[in-house]
């Protein structure tokens, strides 16, 4: 039987747990610190046997080198990126077992924030680091516009039911952007009264599902015409394609951030 819980990390950082509660072995994604990952393995009394990287900034790898320092696992992550510790080196289609748990997981290439960034992903679920976030998507530092659009798009195309595990708690503040661009959806004001009250409790709004994030994900629905209107709008200019709007919603949630 395997279940997936998310221990807290630096300020809004999630550590997803993979684990089988039969076996009572597990393994980690971006462990961007170690000492709370030590904490729950030793509360939950798990063994912990891999370590899962989407991409290599600080606050997804930092709690590596001393976690190796305790566990001799193999640790993997993309190919195009530098990683401490790295053993396995992933590129888009790999498929990994992971034995201990009894798990296989795919490999999908998403860049855009990172452009090595890979996300893990079997029928049930996907890691998706800080590519694709609940009501939101990463900034685009490394690659493109077109990158992030196509990755999102991947994404996107996987079975509806997927649930979707992202990298840092930012969920409300999405949905506050979400309804800054559409202020007529009501799937958005709906999911942004459930995370309120979670957030209130201190409960994480993650994992969420591919049908909810097309429902209330900005960033998935670039095709709408309310979504295109509201960046057309916020632009001044008339855009064409899918992937101009996704470059002003960029643009604008950049620029509003810091005041959601
Ligand atoms: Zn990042
Ligand atoms: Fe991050």
């Amino acid at each position: 039987m395997i279940h997936i819980q998310l221990i807290n990390a630096l300020s809004d950082n999630y550590i997803a747990c993979i684990i089988n509660s039969t076996n009572k072995y597990c393994v980690i994604v971006d462990p961007g610190e170690a000492d709370p990952a030590f904490n729950f393995l030793n509360e939950h009394q798990l063994h912990l046997s891999a370590i899962l990287i989407t991409h290599h900034h600080w606050d997804h790898i930092n709690g590596i080198e001393k976690l190796l320092e305790k566990f001799d696992i193999p640790v993997y992550g993309p190919s195009k990126e530098p990683v401490n510790g790295m053993t396995h080196h992933l590129n888009d289609n790999d498929k990994i077992t992971l034995e201990a748990i009894g798990i296989t997981l795919k490999i999908m290439h998403i860049p855009g924030h990172t452009l090595g960034h890979i996300a893990y992903y079997n029928d049930q679920f996907i890691f998706t680091g800080d590519t694709l976030f609940s009501a939101g998507c990463g900034r685009i530092f490394e690659g493109t516009v077109d990158q992030m659009y196509h990755s999102l798009s991947k994404i996107a195309s996987l079975d509806e039911k997927t649930l979707v595990y992202c990298g840092h708690e930012y969920t409300a503040s999405n949905l506050k952007f979400a309804q800054l661009v559409e202020p007529e959806n009501s799937d958005i004001q709906k999911r942004l009264e459930e995370v309120s009250t979670l957030r209130q409790q201190n409960l994480p709004t993650v994992p969420s599902t591919l049908a909810l994030e097309k429902l209330t994900n900005p960033f998935l629905r670039c095709t709408f015409p309310s979504v295109k209107k509201s960046a057309e709008k916020y632009s001044r200019k008339s855009l064409a394609t899918p992937q101009e709007v996704l470059a002003v919603l960029r643009h604008w949630k950049n620029h509003v951030s810091s005041q959601l």
